[in-house]
């Protein structure tokens, strides 16, 4: 008789702070048969303080290929695999995504246990507009790939994205800077560990401020949209989205004046620019 398929688990893990993991994470890692890791003595010491036990397999950018024959093979036995990166969700510039392509053209069933992953942490806590956003990842490192890639993203009216090592980050901003023109950005370090912060401000403030104090760290980086053509022809209209979005936020509860300070850190302008629309 044919075994039933085991279940490829995608698990979320934490990005710094080990108390955020879920419930059902634990439950599936001391479940799961094997659990597939980017880094087995990282997820070793994250199991460890779990108390759980279990058989670890490697599962990174160079053996993927060759890795997940065996796993999808091991699935195909009936055994159930946890497959967790270094931090945060498998498959976001993370290796998994080629796993869970093959598992789905094999049969093999496919669940994701949810929990942290930096992109949507930063993002929700940088106080730009979260309505609509791209994820873009790890820019080039080559300088010229990364300007054509910015010149690609420079009409993009959602918020954006991106991963970046703190020893790039200044150029990053920089070439930023240059080719989409200034914008309201925000820079998070860290998160949910000991140093966590939350730089905001114009590409230009943040520039001189990590020239004052080199980065050190995990870094998101989130930018403002492109202005749209319509708000850029018709500043009237603008106008009307801040009354608008000022409301909203004293709908919320906000004070009139933390109402307008949120509107201007959504719109990527200042609060005197608010204020003065407001007042005319
Ligand atoms: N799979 C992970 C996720 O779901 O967030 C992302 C892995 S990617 C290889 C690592 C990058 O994520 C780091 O270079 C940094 O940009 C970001 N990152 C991870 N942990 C972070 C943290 N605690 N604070 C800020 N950024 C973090």
């Amino acid at each position: 008789m044919d075994r039933e398929y085991g279940t490829l688990y995608l698990v979320a893990t934490p990005i710094g702070n080990l108390e955020d993991i879920t419930y059902r994470a634990v439950r599936i890692l001391s479940e799961a048969d094997l659990v597939a890791a980017e880094d087995t003595r990282r997820t070793l010491k994250l199991l460890n303080h779990l108390k759980i036990k279990k058989p670890l397999v490697s599962y990174h950018d160079n053996n993927r290929l060759s890795r997940a024959d065996e796993l999808v093979e091991r699935l195909k036995q009936g055994e159930n695999i946890a497959l967790v990166s270094d931090a945060g969700m498998p498959a976001i510039s993370d290796p998994g995504e080629e796993l869970v392509r093959i598992c789905i053209r094999e049969g093999v069933p496919v669940t994701v246990i949810p929990g942290c992953t930096a992109a949507l942490s930063a993002l929700v806590v940088s106080g730009l507009p979260t309505r609509r956003f791209a994820f873009e990842g790890f820019l080039p490192h080559k300088r010229n790939e990364r300007v054509k890639r910015l010149k690609e993203l420079a009409e993009e009216e959602r918020t954006l994205i991106f991963y970046e090592a703190p020893h790039r980050i200044s150029h990053t901003l920089a070439d930023m800077l240059q080719v989409l023109g200034e914008r309201q950005c925000a820079l998070a370090r860290e998160l949910t560990k000991l140093h966590e912060e939350i730089l905001r401000g114009s590409l230009r403030e943040l520039l001189s401020r990590l020239e004052a104090e080199p980065p050190r760290g995990e870094f998101v980086v989130i930018l403002s949209g492109a202005e749209t053509e319509n708000k850029k022809e018709n500043p009237h209209r603008s106008g009307q989205d801040m009354e608008a979005l000022v409301r909203h936020y004293e709908e919320q509860g906000l004070s009139r004046m933390d109402a307008m300070k949120q509107a201007a850190r959504d719109l990527g302008v200042s609060k005197r620019d608010v204020y003065r629309s407001l007042n005319r």
